[in-house]
C-alpha cells in the first residue's frame, strides 16, 4: 500500500486567486456575467452560484464570458486549503455509510457554494481515509458532519494565517 503523499500546489496563490488580476472573473466591459463550461457555475455581481434557468437564458450570449470557474480550476490544479483525515475501528466498519454521509453533505455546500467543493477522498488502509477540499470551509464542514451523526473525536488545526486546516476525525 502506498503511503499517501502530500502535494503542494506549486504556483503562486496571490498571482492567480489574488484579486488584481484574477483570470476568472469577467474581464469587465462588456461582459454581464461569466458561466463556467465545466459544472455550469454562473458569476455575477461577484458571486457564484448555480441556477438552471438563469444558465439556459444566458449561455449562449454574446455578453457571456465562458470560463473555468476557480472551483473547477482548484479541483483541476489540485489545489487545496483543507484536508480532513478519518480514522479508526468504526470507520472501518462503516466505509460505506460515512461516504454516503460525506458525499451528501459536499453536495449541498457545494449546491450553495461552488467554490467549496471535494477534491477527491483517498483511502489509506481500511481505517483511514483523507479527503481533500478546495476550501478550509468545506473540510470543517465535513468534519462536523461526521461528528454530528457518529460522535468521536474531532479536531481542527490552522496554519497558513489560517487559510489552511487540517480537519481530524477519529473513532
Ligand atoms: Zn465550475
Amino acid at each position: 500500500m502506498e503511503k499517501y503523499k502530500e502535494r503542494k500546489w506549486s504556483g503562486e496563490k496571490g498571482k492567480k486567486f489574488g484579486k488584481v488580476d484574477d483570470p476568472y472573473l469577467p474581464a469587465g466591459g462588456r461582459a454581464e456575467m461569466a458561466i463556467c463550461t465545466t459544472c455550469k457555475a454562473i458569476y455575477q455581481n461577484k458571486s457564484w452560484f448555480y441556477d438552471e434557468e438563469v444558465y439556459r437564458q444566458n449561455f449562449q450570449k454574446d455578453t457571456t464570458n465562458r470560463v473555468t470557474c476557480p472551483g473547477c480550476q482548484k479541483v483541476q490544479d489540485h489545489y487545496y486549503e483543507g484536508v480532513l483525515t478519518l480514522e479508526g475501528d468504526f470507520l472501518a466498519g462503516h466505509r460505506e455509510e460515512i461516504i454516503t454521509l460525506l458525499n451528501r453533505e459536499a453536495d449541498r455546500v457545494s449546491q450553495k457554494s461552488p467554490l467549496d467543493r471535494v477534491i477527491q477522498m483517498v483511502w489509506e488502509g481500511n481505517d483511514r481515509l483523507i479527503v481533500e477540499t478546495t476550501t478550509e470551509k468545506l473540510a470543517q464542514r465535513l468534519g462536523k458532519a461526521v461528528y454530528r451523526a457518529y460522535k468521536g473525536n474531532l479536531d481542527f488545526r490552522w496554519s497558513h494565517m489560517n487559510k489552511f486546516v487540517r480537519v481530524y476525525w477519529s473513532r
